[in-house]
């Protein structure tokens, strides 16, 4: 509703009426207009929310800022409406005798509504330019028309086609996840790339929408979103509601609409679509359910739309499935409890080989501009034989240094402790942090003598492809060469051709495209994140490899994967080459037990930042000391982040961790609002993250 405020007018949501109030009349203000009629959250979408606000120490309001597309925000219905035609008492009479045999089109639109009132958009569809005809029966006093809810009129799903017999583990799965219908309950589908977990996600959908239930299938980037939607497309005729950030303000208030009215019974969408209005909620999908951005990890509501999933799912007895190939840490606690249960797929749909991995030691071989000669040889062997190659290099640009060969200089960002990435084409320096630019210079400028681009981004492995296999076409895939949607397409699009032969790029490569006549997939450099202070860099670096590997060697064509590390005897990449990600996840389990970090604790992490370096510094002091001693809930630090200083300003955090997850609650709601008192100049920031991600 629209209501005064201050000065302003705001939209508001009513979360609860009283009769009685403490607030004298005086200062009581009528509400200035009721914009819908029927609530936009549902009662059980409202506890979620709620509950999310209460969970992330969050304010309500920006929670459901987040649940609400903008448009709903500013005013618009929450409903649909379109104009509905239909025939009024006079008109049998008049069809029966004869009055319109001169108008045939009146005739035919009269005879059309007789059968069944209908929408303007299904008028177009069915008889095209009847609008004069309408006007003459309006006249006439035959038809009327009235605005009415879109979704009334169309809330049909049905299977286009039934889809492959499930292999027995597809079976076991579909059957498990369908025992629980309508009660709540957790499971992890754990299967390889290609082992048909896709597949059990559409048989469940399918037995889903048969009990006139809805399905909610979240994915990770809108990359995914169209592809997930095809599929869903393909194999359900009915409207799919997509809700990902490549929508329109427009396209996603009509999405929202479409989940609200029950007219759209499958939405499928990234993060935020975890708080999509869904009709009967009757299963939640969270595919590709290790990956990071399903948390939110900017501004302040830094929410996880799997960890929000399974409880929107328990509460609306739903049982909620997440698929990876790479499974969370979290999830496997969570199975290792007996809170989830893990459903596997062991093999690769279609009897597809496994993709046979080799470490390449970097000291031991000769380096040609960032590929190794074993590398190199590979790459020609699978060219020969007709097939694709797939580079992965988690770097972008062209170089990430500029360097003076004479004094050792190097070009810096000027508001970030980081170096600045040369990139050749836009013929700039770029900083990765803060997104500054500048001028690339001639020569160095403390020194004079010449300066060079150090070490190798995509843009450098494109250029060294070119050289080296002159002829093969290359397609980039990064954010520099990739910004639109449309482009993204493209660029897959010409790798599905054929016309595309070699494939170098960053973290795009590592989801979800299907890339069936890849069968080489080189890592060009693993090192980066095997000795990074972060307690959950290896997690994240066996995913990228498994999943980067998972693109090779589809279908009947083994595929081969070589990782370039100058450290090959780590025992990481050891752990991950003898015993794959699952013997990898249990000795790196292991590990964070003893060292105890998240998933064998709770934890939470105040982060600030100021422009002057103490700053940050001081408040965090200032909110320990507010904190005072508390049993069970351990304060550690706080301590400059890792790269202290960024876009000019200055950053630190204090961790927060606690054995039980009601402990750090019940202390965090005590403490957070001593911290929001805390005294703290004009220009310092700070957010609470509840289960961060990264802590360094
Ligand atoms: P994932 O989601 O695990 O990557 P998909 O469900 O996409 O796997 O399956 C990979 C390929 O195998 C797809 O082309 C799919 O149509 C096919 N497929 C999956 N299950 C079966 C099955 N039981 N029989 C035949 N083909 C299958
Ligand atoms: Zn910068």
């Amino acid at each position: 509703m629209r209501v005064p405020f201050g000065r302003q007018r705001v939209v508001g949501v009513v979360v609860a009426l009283a009769d009685q109030t403490e607030v004298p009349d005086a200062k009581l203000r009528d509400v200035q207009q009721v914009l819908d009629a029927a609530p936009v959250f549902s009662a059980a979408e409202l506890a979620l929310l709620t509950w999310a606000a209460d969970y992330y120490h969050h304010p309500v309001g920006e929670v459901f800022a987040a649940a609400l597309p903008r448009l709903l925000r500013a005013g618009h219905d929450a409903i649909a409406m379109q104009v509905v035609w239909f025939v009024t008492e006079d008109a049998a009479p008049a069809l029966a005798d004869g009055q319109l045999r001169r108008a045939p089109r009146q005739l035919a639109l009269l005879q059309l509504l007789g059968a069944g009132a209908l929408g303007e958009q299904q008028l177009d569809a069915a008889l095209p330019g009847w609008r004069p005809a309408a006007r003459e029966l309006l006249k006439r006093g035959l038809l009327r028309h009235v605005a009415a809810p879109t979704a009334t009129l169309h809330a049909q799903v049905t299977q286009r086609e039934a889809g492959p017999p499930l292999n027995q583990a597809q079976q076991q799965a579909v059957a498990a996840v369908a025992a629980q219908a309508n009660k709540p309950g957790a499971f992890l589908l754990d299967g390889v790339t290609g082992s048909g977990k896709t597949e059990v996600y559409l048989q469940l959908a399918a037995q889903t929408l048969q009990h006139d239930q809805s399905v909610l299938v979240l994915c990770p980037e809108i990359g995914l979103t169209p592809q997930l939607v095809q599929r869903f497309g393909q194999r359900f005729a009915g409207t799919i509601a997509a809700l990902h950030s490549g929508l329109t303000d427009r396209e996603r208030l009509d999405a929202w609409r479409a989940a609200a009215s029950g007219a759209a019974r499958i939405v499928i969408g990234t993060r935020s679509a975890v708080f999509a209005p869904m009709h009967s909620l009757g299963l939640i999908i969270v595919d590709e359910e290790h990956d990071s951005s399903y948390k939110q990890q900017e501004g302040g509501f830094r929410y996880s739309a799997r960890d929000l999933a399974l409880l929107r799912g328990q509460r609306a007895q739903a049982p909620v499935l997440l698929g990876s190939a790479t499974p969370s840490f979290e999830s496997l606690y969570n199975v290792s409890q007996g809170r989830m249960t893990r459903l596997q797929l062991p093999e690769r749909a279609g009897n597809a080989q496994p993709p046979a991995l080799t470490v390449v030691d970097m000291r031991a071989h000769a380096v040609h501009r960032g590929l190794s000669t074993p590398l190199l040889s590979a790459m020609d062997r699978h060219l020969a034989q007709g097939a694709q190659v797939l580079l992965y290099l988690n770097r972008r640009g062209y170089a990430p240094t500029l360097l003076c060969t004479s004094c050792g200089w190097t070009a810096q960002c000027g508001s970030c402790d980081a170096r600045l990435t040369v990139h050749q084409r836009a013929d700039v320096l770029a900083c990765h942090h803060c997104g500054a630019q500048q001028q690339r210079p001639e020569r160095c400028p403390r020194c004079g003598y010449e300066v060079r681009p150090l070490g190798h981004g995509t843009e450098r492995v494109e250029e060294t492809l070119a050289q080296r296999f002159p002829g093969l076409a290359v397609e980039r895939f990064d954010r520099d060469i990739l910004r639109a949607q449309d482009a993204l397409e493209g660029a897959i699009h010409r790798v599905h051709s054929g016309a595309a032969r070699i494939l170098v790029g960053t973290q795009m490569l590592t989801k979800g495209h299907h890339f069936p006549d890849v069968t080489l997939v080189g890592i060009l450099n693993a090192d980066q994140s095997l000795f990074s202070t972060d307690f959950r860099a290896t997690e994240r670096l066996a995913q990228t490899i498994v999943q980067v590997a998972g693109r090779a060697g589809r279908a009947d064509r083994p595929g081969e994967v070589i990782i370039q590390s100058q450290y090959p005897d780590h025992p990481l990449l050891r752990t991950l080459l003898t015993q794959g990600y699952e013997g990898f996840a249990a000795s790196a389990m292991t590990e964070r037990d003893q060292a105890r970090w998240p998933p064998f604790l709770r934890m939470a992490v105040l982060r600030a930042s100021d422009t002057t370096p103490q700053g940050a510094m001081q408040f965090l002091d200032a909110a320990r000391k507010a904190a005072g001693s508390v049993d069970g809930v351990e304060l550690r630090g706080p301590v400059p982040a890792a790269m202290t200083r960024r876009a000019d300003r200055y950053h630190a955090q204090l961790l927060i961790e606690s054995d039980q997850r009601t402990r750090l609650q019940r202390f965090l709601s005590q403490w957070i609002p001593r911290v929001e008192t805390q005294p703290a100049r004009g220009k310092l920031r700070w957010v609470l993250d509840v289960d961060p991600l990264e802590v360094f």
